[in-house]
């Protein structure tokens, strides 16, 4: 095999760390440029050329952060839309693996007690399904990492592109999050702001709705309390790696998805 046809098929099949290292092949000068050895070279820096815009030109892992009540969610939702990447909501993706058979010792041995599934676990899970086909431009992750131990050990599998960090005050948070109404019949959840019932205090399924415990003032501060508390370090080791966009989250939606998208763009130019 020749140094190029090696080249070719590291380009092909390698990893990417490899194309950082990769020196752009030279056409050969005293040879027609229609040459076949040119066309073959034509063809491979072609190749590699494409292969870098497919893999390492696009900035789209991405790591939302805010507290309940600032929309990480909808904003999660509306780039998944815009961007067609995938949004990995960390409590969710472990629910659903513990229903099948190789992971339901999830639930067995943690979930139903109570326990907080390992860090190291967890991010064993979040390797494999990055590696899936729909993760190749790119990811969301909301919900995780909550700590800096989590931030530590997703660096290792990954390098996040941008953490968006969503900021609302705890004013606007407990107005928001205390405006929530659930039905007690359906389970279907209204804001009386945002998304008001059809009826006041009646479901459109005819249920009456209630404020849950944990959307009562009290426990939202408690909420909160925790979210400042873990995600500061979290914050920090963002910033620290220059990644962390920090976005004002007070104003409607349309106008922080437009910063949000703004800030995605910036990075990907
Ligand atoms: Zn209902």
């Amino acid at each position: 095999m020749t140094d190029i046809e090696r080249s070719c098929v590291q380009i092909t099949a390698g990893p990417l760390n490899f194309l950082e290292s990769w020196v752009p092949v030279e056409l050969d000068s005293t040879q027609h440029l229609f040459s076949p050895e040119n066309r073959y070279k034509t063809n491979l820096i072609r190749r590699s050329i494409q292969i870098r815009s497919i893999c390492t030109e696009e900035k789209m892992k991405i790591i939302l952060i805010g507290p309940q009540g600032s929309g990480k969610g909808t904003y999660a939702e509306l780039i998944t839309k815009e961007y067609k990447i995938p949004t990995i909501t960390m409590g969710r993706l472990l629910r659903q693996l513990a229903k099948t058979e190789k992971y339901k010792y999830l639930q067995e041995d943690y979930m139903s007690k109570g326990i907080l599934v390992p860090d190291k676990l967890t991010i064993e899970i979040l390797k494999e399904r990055i590696k899936k086909e729909d993760c190749q431009k790119g990811f969301i992750l909301d919900g995780f990492p909550r700590t800096k131990n989590q931030a530590e050990q997703l660096d290792k599998i990954t390098d996040i592109d941008l953490a968006i960090y969503i900021d609302i005050s705890d004013e606007t948070a407990i107005k928001r999050l205390s405006s929530r109404r659930q039905c007690e019949k359906c389970g279907k959840i209204y804001n009386i702001i945002t998304n008001p019932p059809p009826k006041e205090n009646q479901c459109e399924c005819g249920g009456k709705l209630y404020i849950r415990e944990d959307d009562k003032p009290e426990a939202i501060k408690q909420r909160l309390n925790i979210f400042h508390n873990q995600t500061k370090e979290v914050i920090d080791f963002y910033r620290e790696k220059q990644v962390l966009q920090k976005v004002n989250g007070e104003p409607d939606i349309q106008a922080v998805f437009k910063e949000i998208d703004n800030i995605i763009n910036i990075k990907n130019k």
